[in-house]
């Protein structure tokens, strides 16, 4: 069977009390189908709330970043042991917006993944090339690089936990997501590194797009070869058009 993640990606929205109300519109509203997992990733600080919000519930909760190390004086961070003792399940690292505002490179990205995968929780590491990248058809090098030093280390029996999201860079926020012939040939040049890099797991391994998924253009993204979910941004910040994508993957398996 076909399996989904659908994330919905907060980003810096929402508060205590608008994350909580997201939370319950959309608990309100799943009826859980096997086959389709889903996760929502709050804000650090009202990740507390809505996991208690769910937690009867068959939706996931997962945080936006981490640090790798497990404590110590590292102002301002995360740990993963935190974010686990709360209830998550998984955790986005290398956003664009990280790799971009904030210089995250793919080897910071490893020790990630790697701290992650020691808790037993699953990263969601996201690659995808920017503009410039297309235009100069450097994107299966930059995803090959991105992949090759995100990996690095990580054996096939780990491989079964993470999951990839593919992100153009130019697609994320901006209304305008890739074309499908773009998502079917990017999915297929990670499917390929995934399956030679893990012999056992890297077939199964869910490979998610984003950037600009939305309600009318969910269930035909979806429906590419190789596509395993979405991660969502802007239409995961209201119940409905979050779920309108919920139900669309949920129609195909
Ligand atoms: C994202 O933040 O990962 C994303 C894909 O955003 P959007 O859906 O708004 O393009």
């Amino acid at each position: 069977m076909r399996q989904y993640l659908i994330a919905g990606n907060w980003k810096m929205h929402t508060d205590i009390n608008s994350s909580v109300e997201l939370a319950v519109g959309i608990k309100n509203d799943l009826i859980t189908k096997e086959g389709v997992i889903v996760l929502v990733c709050p804000p650090f600080i009202n990740l507390w709330h809505v996991a208690q919000e769910v937690k009867s519930t068959d939706i996931f909760v997962g945080a936006q970043n981490c640090y790798y190390e497990d404590k110590g004086a590292f102002t301002g961070e995360i740990s993963v042991n935190m974010i686990k003792s709360i209830g998550c399940e998984y955790i986005i690292i290398g956003h664009s917006e990280r790799r971009a505002i904030f210089n995250e490179q793919d080897e910071l990205i490893n020790k990630k993944a790697h701290a992650i995968l020691k808790k037993g929780i699953k990263p969601i590491i996201c690659i995808g090339e920017t503009l410039d990248d297309r235009r100069a058809e450097k994107t299966n090098r930059v995803l090959h690089h991105q992949l090759d030093i995100g990996l690095l280390g990580i054996s096939d029996d780990q491989a079964k936990d993470i999951v990839i999201a593919y992100e153009p860079v130019w697609a994320i926020g901006t209304g305008i997501s890739a074309e499908n012939q773009q998502i079917e040939d990017a999915h297929r040049f990670i499917r390929n590194f995934l399956s030679e890099r893990f012999a056992t797991n890297g077939k199964n391994i869910l490979i998610q797009y984003g950037g600009s998924v939305n309600p009318d253009n969910a269930a035909e993204i979806l429906s590419i070869e190789n596509v395993n979910g979405a991660l969502i941004g802007g239409a995961s910040l209201k119940a409905d058009s979050f779920m309108a994508i919920v139900n669309a993957a949920q129609s195909l398996v």
